[in-house]
């Protein structure tokens, strides 16, 4: 069973009503890492956030399923807990949020929600502490309030630890590279490949070959104008790098 099924997705800014994906079609299995790439404006970030359940998208046709339950009937709360973690490119800053309370709160809802014992501050500092080792974060992160005065690396890490924490079974990462150093880049790449599991997957949204040299995926798809318009092997973002979204790429 497909662990994201999304079939014909159409989907439009509820605001005004501009329809952006067009028909998009990608299945995704346990254990895969799949790379979406794609021109400025092609759709990536609103699929995103569809599969997230922002609230400021709608879907208008199609299905999504998350293992065979429906996504696109729930809230963004609830896919979050169900499984669902969206990375975003620009994290928010929380001033006055300690980053140990944030996450504990975000572990524990999802816990509750799945029906299992919350976690009391000592417990979970085991596992956050835990958690700091695996995405290779320095603790005194912790005591930091979210994001707030973290370098654009740091705030990257800091997203790594929360999806450690909350083990979602699909990640997407939506340009969660752009703007990293080579040095960033593969502590990030490094804490994605520890986090990897063969009933988890993810989803990496990406303009630049180079972070998958380190998340080798397993298929690369093209989207473009709101569809996916083509799908292969990691060799497809060779072939993009070297040549661009030209037609002979596209089409080929
Ligand atoms: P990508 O991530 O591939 O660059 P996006 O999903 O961000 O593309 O955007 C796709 C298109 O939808 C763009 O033309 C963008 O301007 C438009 N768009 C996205 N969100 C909104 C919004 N809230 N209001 C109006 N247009 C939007
Ligand atoms: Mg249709
Ligand atoms: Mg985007």
């Amino acid at each position: 069973e497909p662990l994201l099924l999304c079939k014909d997705i159409e989907a439009k800014v509820v605001e005004n009503d501009k329809a952006i994906l067009k028909g998009l079609d990608l299945e995704v299995r346990p254990g895969e890492v799949h790379a979406i790439m794609g021109p400025n404006g092609s759709g990536k970030s609103t699929l995103s956030k569809v599969l997230a359940r922002h609230p400021a998208y709608e879907a208008t046709n199609g299905i999504a399923t998350l293992e065979g339950e429906d996504l696109l009937e729930l809230e963004a709360q609830d896919a979050a807990q169900k499984g669902v973690f969206l990375a975003f490119q620009y994290p928010v800053e929380l001033p006055g949020v300690g980053n140990t309370d944030f996450l504990r709160l975000m572990l524990n809802a999802k816990r509750k929600a799945n029906g299992e014992a919350e976690l009391d501050p000592l417990e979970f500092l085991g596992v956050a502490m835990e958690k700091c080792k695996i995405v290779e974060m320095n603790p005194d992160f912790l005591q930091r309030n979210v994001n707030e005065g973290f370098s654009g690396g740091e705030k990257k890490r800091n997203e790594i630890l929360q999806m450690a924490m909350l083990e979602p079974k699909l990640a997407i990462l939506d340009e969660t590279d752009s703007g990293l150093d080579i040095d960033a880049l593969r502590t990030i790449s490094e804490g994605i490949n520890r986090l990897k599991r063969d009933d988890n997957a993810f989803v990496v949204i990406t303009h630049y070959q180079r972070l998958l040299d380190y998340v080798k995926p397993d298929f690369v798809h093209i989207m473009r104008d709101g569809r996916i318009v083509k799908t292969g092997g990691p060799e497809l973002a060779l072939e993009l790098e070297a040549k661009g979204y030209v037609d002979e790429v596209l089409n080929g």
